[in-house]
């Protein structure tokens, strides 16, 4: 869709910059994904190991929001406040650190508007009464419940389809870059995803044309595209691809917890092999994998041979990285072409799109960067790429 697009602010982009598809995390799945393009890692650093997952210390389900049926099958206020709080306070990895928190110790400031991997080194207090207070990056933007700054943005969440998110994103944003607030800006534009869901990984049209003058008013903001890469460089990339979605499955293995969603699935139990085997005939399951003694097993209909993770890009790598979380089930899923798995209410994409798979076109992301060289091969090496930028000019300051 980006590489096609011939709207104004992307086509410029992609016109001053230099472009490549990369790779994703696994699960390819926006939780996942934002945890590695925030901390540089993969899950067996980062910990967020899938949108819903056992927390085995706390004995129960964690549900970032599969979609709205779901979290409120999961306990709506407990799932609101996993994916808003909790996924940066207790279930992103201490081990693991943040591009806020990196750069904020070198003394930058650093922003961000509506990433839900945001940990920082500034405790924000919530514009709605009881709401926990949560620490972010320095100038921090969160769907109208976390704002540092009065920016005069209206509210976030009044009607997701038909924009709101990425217009509040474009308001936050063109007050920022007005006043040349930050050194890092994160700025975070999820309504095309949504879009793609209901509408399928290639129609999604109108919402990119949104995505684009969201864009734009940053543009707008700086005195016009030109004088926009004057002052800033640029790293555009999606952290996920998708997929058309023509069958939903629920997966269901006898005595294990299974949680799945989208095209992501892991499996809680004892006997990692036995899990697996369970899954042999089992259409929807493109591939199983599990650790056996520290050493990968991939599975598929009754054959085990780690070669069919090569059937995907950085298959192996990225499957034993997610295996390697041990926040993660003993069998990790991949669904099968077409497929997808249903969530904790029974909800699927049907006739429209989505991911989690390691297949390339729920893994592959554009990336462009403009003014910083070439760009990663990674989402996971945005952030060294962000690291040398900033030391780059902090030596030449200097
Ligand atoms: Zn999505």
């Amino acid at each position: 869709m980006l590489e096609a697009t011939g709207t104004p602010a992307l086509r410029f982009l992609l016109e001053h910059g230099s472009y490549r598809r990369a790779l994703s995390a696994f699960p390819s799945l926006t939780p996942v994904c934002l945890a590695s393009i925030a901390t540089g890692a993969h899950p067996d650093v980062h910990g967020i190991p899938h949108l819903v997952w056992w927390n085995r210390g706390e004995e129960r389900l964690v549900e970032y929001g599969s979609s709205f049926a779901a979290l409120r099958a999961a306990g709506l206020a407990r799932g609101i406040r996993d994916t808003i709080v909790n996924l940066n306070e207790r279930h992103l990895s201490k081990r693991a650190q943040t591009i806020y928190e990196a750069l904020e110790d070198e003394g930058l400031t650093t922003a961000a508007i509506n990433i839900t991997t945001y940990r920082g080194r500034t405790r924000h207090l919530s514009t709605i009464p009881g709401a926990p207070a949560v620490n972010g990056p320095k100038r921090f933007f969160f769907y109208s419940l976390y704002e540092s700054d009065a920016t005069g943005a209206p509210l976030a969440v009044l009607n997701r389809a038909l924009g709101s998110i990425d217009a509040y994103a474009a308001a936050v944003g063109r007050w920022l870059v007005t006043r040349d607030g930050f050194d890092l800006l994160v700025f975070y534009l999820p309504d095309y995803d949504f879009a793609s869901h209901a509408l399928g990984p290639d129609a999604a049209h109108e919402a990119l044309a949104r995505a684009d003058a969201s864009i734009a008013a940053l543009f707008a903001a700086a005195g016009g595209p030109d004088d926009f890469l004057e002052r800033y460089a640029v790293v555009l990339c999606s952290d996920h691809g998708q997929t058309h979605v023509e069958r939903a499955a629920r997966l269901v293995v006898a005595g294990a917890r299974v949680t799945a969603s989208n095209r992501a699935a892991m499996v809680y139990g004892d006997d990692p092999r036995a899990l697996a085997a369970a899954l042999d005939g089992e259409p929807s399951v493109g591939v199983a994998a599990f650790l056996d003694g520290g050493r990968l097993v991939a599975r598929r209909a009754g054959e085990e041979d780690v070669a069919l993770l090569d059937e995907f890009p950085g298959g192996a790598e990225r499957m034993a990285a997610a295996l390697r979380n041990p926040n993660a089930g003993e069998v990790l899923v991949s669904a099968a072409d077409g497929w997808e798995f249903v969530d904790l209410a029974g909800r699927h994409h049907i006739g429209g799109g989505s991911h989690g798979s390691l297949a390339g076109p729920d893994s592959e992301v554009p990336m462009l960067t403009v003014g910083l060289g070439p760009p990663p091969a990674s989402i996971t090496g945005i952030k060294r790429l962000l690291l040398e930028h900033f030391e780059a000019g902090v030596s030449r300051a200097a």
